[in-house]
């Protein structure tokens, strides 16, 4: 094993081997998730989200040392070679770290499973909190247009709260300049409103949130409200202490729903969902404000179910978007 740091001083480790890397698996959180082959070529997430579904949800969060496996672009290209219908193969890179994050970028892993997925010809789609990523990644991108699709999430309120919550990753004014260069590079790009932050009931939120993308060439975005496990919960409101009462009353954890969730090395969590008559007044408005600014929007299937209403995806069925925003599928 080799440790590095990153150029703001984030430590990474190469490690030799697969004996702890995660499987890539057509593997689905929910039951309703569709099918796509995770490649998670690293474990743990320079961009240290504070809520992250899968480092923060212990009273010990697991971000860092980011650990990067040497071994993987070869067992990836072993993967796609066995597969019978290439063809038919879509990769979700990667749902575990952010595969525009330094680590990622300085350590060359990410222009390797790019120069991968380019070689092969498969399609691939990535969801990132990134701003643009250096030329050399630019032009990857660009030479795979056809087969894959950035999916920009930016979500919450402003960048006062980003900087608390999303402490490593660029602010949003960055990734929407990720999202225009998609969009003016002809490269798929849609958003996601990741975490959708219910502090607080002014449609003002809404606004700022899908013009952002709308001013980026979006015109589709996947919204999605927290679920927090009780550390995570009790974490959320130390970190934004203004907006504890609120918390607590969103997510009331003796009446709300919850989600038994896996975390990198099996390990499994419970996570609860926010009040579901809150969920569906606020779904139901954001999807009426982004109508009348010509944007779909899309969410979760099970919460679909949660908030009584499982059309709730059909506009965005209809412009070919599936519950992420993921369109070529
Ligand atoms: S970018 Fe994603 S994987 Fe990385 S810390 Fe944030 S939520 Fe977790």
């Amino acid at each position: 094993m080799e440790t590095f740091k990153t150029s703001n001083g984030i430590e990474y480790q190469f490690v030799h081997g697969l004996e702890q890397a995660e499987e890539i698996t057509d593997f689905r959180q929910t039951s309703s998730c569709f099918n796509a082959h995770e490649v998670n070529p690293a474990i743990g997430c320079d961009f240290l989200c504070r809520y992250c579904s899968m480092y923060s949800q212990y009273d010990k969060e697991e971000h860092v040392p980011v650990k990067i496996y040497s071994d993987y672009p070869n067992y990836l290209r072993d993967y796609i070679k066995k597969h019978k219908n290439k063809e038919n193969l879509i990769f979700n890179f990667s749902p575990k770290t952010d595969a525009f994050s330094l680590s990622m970028i300085e350590s060359g892993m990410t222009e390797n499973i790019l120069k991968i997925f380019d070689e092969e010809g498969v399609k691939y789609y990535i969801l990132t909190k990134s701003g643009l990523p250096p030329k050399e990644i630019q032009n990857l991108l660009i030479k795979s247009r056809d087969k894959n699709q950035i999916i920009i999430s930016s979500g919450l309120p402003n960048e006062e709260i980003e900087a608390v919550l999303e402490p490593g990753a660029p602010p949003s004014s960055k990734r929407l300049e990720f999202a225009k260069f998609c969009s003016q590079s002809g490269i798929m790009v849609t958003g996601i409103v990741a975490p959708y932050l219910p502090i607080d009931d002014d449609n003002d939120y809404a606004y700022k949130v899908f013009n952002r993308f709308l001013n980026s060439g979006i015109r589709h975005a996947s919204v999605q409200v927290l679920k927090l496990s009780v550390e995570c919960l009790n974490r959320m409101c130390k970190l934004l202490p203004k907006y504890e009462q609120r918390l607590n009353q969103l997510f009331d954890i003796n009446n709300a729903k919850s989600i038994e969730w896996k975390l990198p090395g099996g390990k499994t969590v419970i996570r609860y969902y926010a009040d579901s008559s809150y969920l569906e007044k606020e779904l139901k408005k954001l999807k009426l404000i982004a109508k009348n600014m010509n944007i779909t929007v899309s969410t979760c299937k099970e919460v679909c179910i949660n908030i009584n209403d499982v059309n709730y995806n059909a506009e965005a069925q209809q412009r070919g978007y599936n519950c992420v925003g993921f369109t070529k599928y």
